[in-house]
């Protein structure tokens, strides 16, 4: 290995954005204005090294290396290539020396060793070969050769990351951000469930962890709900404890689920050993029963997290937030601590969670920043808006303010100009690109929801005098360019 690549494989592993995308923080937005791991992601590979890629795919598709000896030393010749243009393109930043990529280049150049002084003389060489050559294969399927990608499935984690790289600890704490923007998931589709969906998010990092922040942090979309005029909405919230008391709490879970395994689907019997709280999120009608008889978090809390959580609920009453203690809350992750809501509506059959948020005071020292407090929480767009529909609070899609029906080649030159003035006035304004006969143009501009169709033929342009018909009552009138600006001002304002 060559000096290079040997510093490269001490650095500790640094998160950091992507290249050539880049992180939209303030003052530069001004400008612009949950249990994931175990959701199935979009991973792939961007990126690869071709000339590694074209070798390992030789490699591993060689059908039998040991069939005699030119192939089998053909085949070596391969895998010393493969390692030295592995190692380069290590040293030369073409590849991360990856958690993946360490063990494999390891493995690879473990077997090629026993294999370069291997020949096939004998059955017992010939044996220790194939063991070699089996050994290299399944190093290669291991090795990431280029940028192993995934699509973000949420963006808390991208947030804290953001975070630690651009040192926003530096900044006055906390640091309150938003986000918005498509996540992708590969779950089963249904109504309310797509894999590329849409959040909109917020998260306070640093400082406290008052209960003051997780309460307001609530209250803020509970607001922005009811200005939306959102149906039935319902918060639930709970706390899940910390890394004192949350590990007691899983055990003593695990251990009632295991005197019930028998009684639980497959689903909720792979978890009682993965992740037992996600047997609490079960909706397995069966299995209701016998959830209603585990232990509850609440009273294994300790005496920290009893006093956060007692504060919490106190802080939301305060603000007039109406809550529902929900024990069966939980978010899998371990990074999840304390304070878990979640907020659902009507209208959206069986995925009726709007929002999810809750406390994750871990996560960014998980991925290498310092200890740090964090709260947020995640709208999903598509259900607010599908939810928003079903009760008829969505907003009536908007007609056009004006159409321009125009005929000829002078009363075109006008009409682009006439456009140009209406937009720039702030009216929506529908142009047709060709002519159009006047009858066929306003059953086009009724179709199309406009208000007023703006009628300009060769006696309009000669008069100097514009005709307006409002499409409602199908009046009519005739005003002189300025003064046709005017009214639609004035009609607009009203
Ligand atoms: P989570 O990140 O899982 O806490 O989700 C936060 C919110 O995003 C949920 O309450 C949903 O409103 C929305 N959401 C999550 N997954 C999907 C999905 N597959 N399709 C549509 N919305 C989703």
């Amino acid at each position: 290995m060559s000096e290079g690549a040997a510093k490269k494989e001490e650095k500790p592993r640094k998160f950091q954005a992507i290249k050539g995308t880049r992180d939209l923080l303030p003052p530069e937005t001004a400008l612009w204005n949950r249990d994931v791991v175990s959701k199935e992601m979009y991973s792939f590979l961007d990126n690869a090294v071709p000339r590694l890629v074209s070798l390992a795919n030789a490699i591993t598709d060689w059908p039998d290396p040991t069939r005699d000896e030119a192939e089998f030393s053909a085949y070596k010749n391969y895998v010393s290539n493969f390692i030295r243009e592995y190692e380069r393109a290590i040293a030369d930043d073409e590849l991360h020396s990856s958690s993946a990529n360490k063990p494999a280049l390891q493995g690879i150049k473990d077997s090629f060793n026993t294999l370069s002084g291997t020949s096939l003389k004998d059955d017992q060489s010939k044996q220790l070969a194939r063991d070699c050559v089996r050994q290299i294969y399944l190093a290669m399927r291991i090795a990431e050769l280029g940028d192993y990608l995934t699509l973000r499935p949420e963006a808390t984690a991208s947030v804290c990351r953001a975070y630690i790289e651009h040192g926003m600890q530096q900044l006055p704490q906390p640091v309150k951000l938003y986000y918005m923007g498509p996540m992708f998931r590969r779950e089963r589709p249904q109504k309310g469930r797509y894999r590329q969906f849409y959040q909109i998010g917020a998260e306070v990092l640093g400082g406290s962890d008052a209960p003051a922040i997780d309460a307001e942090v609530i209250e803020m979309v509970m607001t922005f709900f009811d200005r939306l005029e959102l149906q039935g909405v319902q918060l639930d919230i709970n706390s899940i404890g910390d890394r004192n008391c949350r590990p007691k709490y899983i055990e003593l879970l695990r251990a009632e689920l295991l005197k019930v395994k028998d009684k639980l689907g497959p689903d909720s019997q792979r978890r009682i050993e993965t992740n037992p709280l996600r047997v609490l999120d079960s909706k397995l009608e069966s299995e209701q029963p016998i959830i209603a008889t585990l232990p509850h978090i609440a009273d294994h809390l300790c005496d920290d997290c009893k006093t956060h959580y007692a504060a919490v609920k106190h802080q939301l009453e305060m603000r007039g937030v109406i809550y529902r203690e929900n024990w069966r809350l939980v978010r899998g992750l371990d990074y999840y601590m304390r304070t878990t809501f979640e907020i659902t509506a009507q209208g959206l059959g069986s995925q009726n969670a709007v929002c999810g948020g809750g406390r994750y005071d871990g996560l960014v020292e998980l991925l290498g920043g310092p200890p740090t407090k964090g709260i947020g929480f995640a709208i999903g767009e598509d259900r607010l808006i599908l939810s928003l529909q079903e009760s008829g609070k969505a907003p009536a899609q908007q007609g056009r303010n004006v159409y321009i029906a125009w005929m000829g080649e002078r009363a075109h030159a006008t009409a682009i100009r006439a456009a140009k003035d209406l937009r720039k006035a702030g009216f929506s304004v529908e142009l047709p690109p060709v002519e159009q006969k006047f009858g066929k143009a306003l059953g086009q501009a009724d179709k199309l929801g406009a208000k007023y169709a703006l009628i300009l033929g060769d006696n309009e342009v000669s008069e100097g005098l514009w005709t307006l018909k409002t499409l409602a009552d199908g009046s009519q009138a005739k005003y002189t360019e300025p003064d046709l600006l005017e009214h639609l001002r004035k009609q607009k304002a009203l």
